[in-house]
């Protein structure tokens, strides 16, 4: 099973990832956007198990209904709880550049800048994750 570390910008908090990700993606939610403070944010999505914090205490913050883990120094974004699903899902942005493959979007009909790619867009999320595959016309 391949195993890497990442960490946030100041490495204050490092994180062991253990196998790879379920899926990739980029995520255009208003929540995003407003936590991120970003257009959309690069998602990737793990077993929660697969999500180790192994130095520091992140910070937790919670704009809805979703905890969202931070390092509590350089305030970089690290990783959101899906409790229910029994996922995590990582700022992508964390990852080393070529092991980020988005697969498609998500929550496009929040998208304030929609990015124009051959990837699917949906229009919320695929029906393997609980969505209606309906996709958006850009
Ligand atoms: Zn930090
Ligand atoms: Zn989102």
């Amino acid at each position: 099973m391949k195993i890497s570390e990442i960490q946030c910008h100041c490495g204050a908090i490092k994180i062991k990832l253990s196998g790879g990700p379920i899926a990739q993606f980029y995520c255009h939610c208003d929540d995003c956007q407003a936590v991120h403070a970003a257009a959309y944010v690069p998602v990737a999505l793990y077993p929660a198990q697969a999500i180790e914090v192994i130095k520091g205490v992140p910070t937790e913050t919670v704009l809805r209904t979703t905890p969202r883990m931070r390092c509590p120094t350089c305030g970089t974004f690290l990783f959101s709880e899906l409790t229910n699903f029994g996922l995590r899902s990582l700022s992508a942005s964390l990852l080393p550049r070529d092991e980020f493959k988005p697969q498609f979007h998500v929550q496009c009909q929040y998208a304030v800048l929609p990015v124009k790619d051959e990837l699917p867009h949906f229009k919320a999320f695929p029906a393997k994750f609980g969505g209606s595959d309906e996709m958006v016309d850009w």
